[in-house]
This record gives C-alpha cells, sequence and structure tokens, in this order.
C-alpha cells in the first residue's frame, strides 16, 4: 500500500512556485499577488486563510488579507464587502482574489462569487470558470479538484480507461472533479460515477471504483466493505471532531475509515496530509497563472 503524502508533493510544488518567482523577478515580471478577504471569525476559515498566507510567503508571492468583522449583534453590511470585492476587481496589484467561504448566513454566498471578476476568481468558481471548465477550455480550475489531479499524476495513477467513483457531488469538490476527469485528454479519460444523499445501494457502486474518492464531510463513512481490493482511495473529509486530549480541542477526520481501509488498498490519501495541502498549492498555482495572464 502505496500512503499518498500530500504533504511533501505540495512543498515540492511550492519549492518550483518560488523558483519561478525568482526566474520572473529577474526577468522583471511582476511578483504575483493574491488577496483573500474573511468576514466574520469562523475558526476553520481563520485557519485556512492563515495557511494561504503562510503559503504566499512560501511561495514568494505577495499577500493581502482584509478583514471584515461580522458578528451575530453586528451582521456586515453585504453592500461593504460587495464594495470591497469591486476594489479588488479594479486593483491593478492585484492578479487574484478570494472570499473566503463560508460566509455568514445572512450574505449571498453565490452573489458574492458572481461579483468577482473571472480573470481574478483563482478559487475557480465563478461560472464563467466552472462553465469554461466543463467545456475543457482554459480556466481557472477549483482547487481541490485541481490539487487531486496534480496528487494523482505526481505519484503515477493514472486515469484513463479507469472507474473512478466520487461519493459527493458539491459545486466545490465533486461536480468539478467528476468535470475534469471525464474530459478528454492526458491525466483525464476516466468513467466517473458521481454518488450523493440520494443514491441506492452506494456500496455496490464505490466496490466497482478503481479510484474512490470520498467528499461527502461524514468522518469514517467509507468502510472495508464499500472498497474494492487495489483500490486507490482519495480522501477529501476534513470534519473537525473533539478531542480533548489535543490543545485545540479538536482533531480533523477523514470521511474514510483509514485502518480498515488502507490495507486493502493500492494507495490512500491521509488526513491530514493528504488532500488538504494540495488544495491551497492549486490555489498557488491558479494564482501564478492569474499574473501570466497579465503579463
Ligand atoms: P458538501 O457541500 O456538504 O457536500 C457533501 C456531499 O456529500 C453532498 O453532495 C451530499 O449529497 C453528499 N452526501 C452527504 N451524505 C451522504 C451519504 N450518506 N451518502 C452519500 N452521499 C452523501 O461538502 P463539500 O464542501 O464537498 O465537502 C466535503 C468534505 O470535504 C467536507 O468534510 C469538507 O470539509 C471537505 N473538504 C476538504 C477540502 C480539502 O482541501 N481537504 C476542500 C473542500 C472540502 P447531497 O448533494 O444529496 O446532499
Amino acid at each position: 500500500m502505496q500512503l499518498i503524502d500530500g504533504k511533501a508533493t505540495a512543498a515540492q510544488i511550492k519549492a518550483e512556485i518560488a523558483q519561478e518567482v525568482e526566474r520572473r523577478k529577474a526577468e522583471g515580471l511582476k511578483v504575483p499577488h493574491l488577496a483573500a478577504i474573511l468576514v466574520g471569525h469562523d475558526g476553520g476559515s481563520e485557519t485556512y486563510v492563515a495557511n494561504k498566507v503562510k503559503a504566499c510567503a512560501e511561495c514568494g508571492f505577495t499577500s493581502t488579507l482584509i478583514r471584515l468583522e461580522s458578528t451575530p449583534e453586528q451582521p456586515l453590511d453585504p453592500a461593504v464587502l460587495m464594495s470591497e470585492i469591486d476594489r479588488l476587481n479594479r486593483d491593478a496589484d492585484v492578479d487574484g482574489f478570494i472570499v473566503q467561504l463560508p460566509l455568514p448566513r445572512h450574505i449571498d454566498e453565490q452573489a458574492v462569487i458572481e461579483a468577482i471578476d473571472p480573470a481574478k476568481d483563482v478559487d475557480g468558481f465563478h461560472p464563467v470558470n466552472v462553465g469554461r471548465q466543463s467545456v475543457g477550455l482554459p480556466c481557472f480550475h477549483s482547487a481541490t479538484p485541481a490539487g487531486i489531479v496534480e496528487l494523482l499524476r505526481r505519484h503515477g495513477i493514472v486515469t484513463a480507461g479507469k472507474r473512478v467513483v466520487i461519493v459527493g457531488r458539491s459545486n466545490i469538490v465533486g461536480k468539478p472533479l467528476a468535470a475534469m476527469l471525464m474530459q478528454k485528454g492526458p491525466q483525464a479519460d476516466a468513467t466517473v460515477t458521481v454518488c450523493h444523499s440520494a443514491t441506492p445501494e452506494l456500496a455496490s457502486l464505490t466496490c466497482q471504483a478503481d479510484i474512490l474518492v470520498a467528499a461527502l464531510g461524514r468522518p469514517g463513512f467509507v468502510t472495508a466493505d464499500m472498497v474494492a481490493d487495489g483500490a486507490v482511495v482519495v480522501d477529501v473529509g476534513t470534519t473537525r471532531v473533539p478531542d480533548a486530549s489535543r490543545k485545540s480541542g479538536f482533531r480533523l477526520c477523514g470521511d474514510v475509515d483509514f485502518d480498515t481501509v488502507a490495507p486493502k488498498c493500492s494507495a490512500i490519501t491521509p488526513v491530514p496530509g493528504g488532500v488538504g495541502p494540495m488544495t491551497i498549492v492549486s490555489l498557488m498555482l491558479n494564482t501564478l497563472q492569474a499574473a501570466k495572464n497579465r503579463d
């Protein structure tokens, strides 16, 4: 069984990006600049944004973090967020930016996503980028699926001709990953099945997978009886489970019951240290591409 080390792969890619940034500087080209808007104080979002800012430093990028206060007592006026997005859309120094999700419930997330200039949408969530991806045109790919595809590629795991089963059909993981893997071309050409909460006899489908992707947010959901011998298993789940023995008070749990599933697999991603670090790296690659698009 091969343990797919997303952390080491991500470190390698960040080093490659940093080298490219140095080359850009030597050629008098712009240093990529990523901005992030963080609304309120969601614990998970704070961590994700801090990791993105750290990754920018590792890649040699400029980063800007914009914090907008929002509390249940004093919720942020959505117009303030929209005006900040408009400002970043027009800021010539910013190559790409993200609005960290989820947003407080009173803010319409889809309206926020659609307000971002698709040319700066390095999360790849704008319908223009989603549509371009689905017809195979150059675009900013959604970060988590792009990270998974790159992780498989760098570990020599071929998808062409393989049967891929994805559990989860969200707009940020399941759907875009299915669209990427079913495209014609290298590191795609897979036969993809997408499952969700209304899929009957789920295990009969997951057992047919050469490559099984679990992206449902249910800790330990995928058990050994749901996995074929020799399958590749990609665990996207990252649920915070209370754990009094940890300083943080929680631990991250994947959607796969790792201890029972791993012995059956030819390869598997751990949680943490699998897909998560690759998601951030994809955001860095999209930001580098955004800067190149503007050279
Ligand atoms: P989401 O929007 O909540 O979608 C979950 C999907 O799983 C839905 O399509 C849902 O079906 C399906 N589902 C839920 N329960 C199911 C069941 N019992 N059987 C079959 N399908 C079921 O979640 P998401 O945003 O895609 O995230 C999924 C997980 O990945 C979460 O743990 C999240 O934290 C993690 N994640 C990790 C990264 C990373 O970088 N590592 C990035 C993104 C997300 P319906 O559509 O029918 O409701």
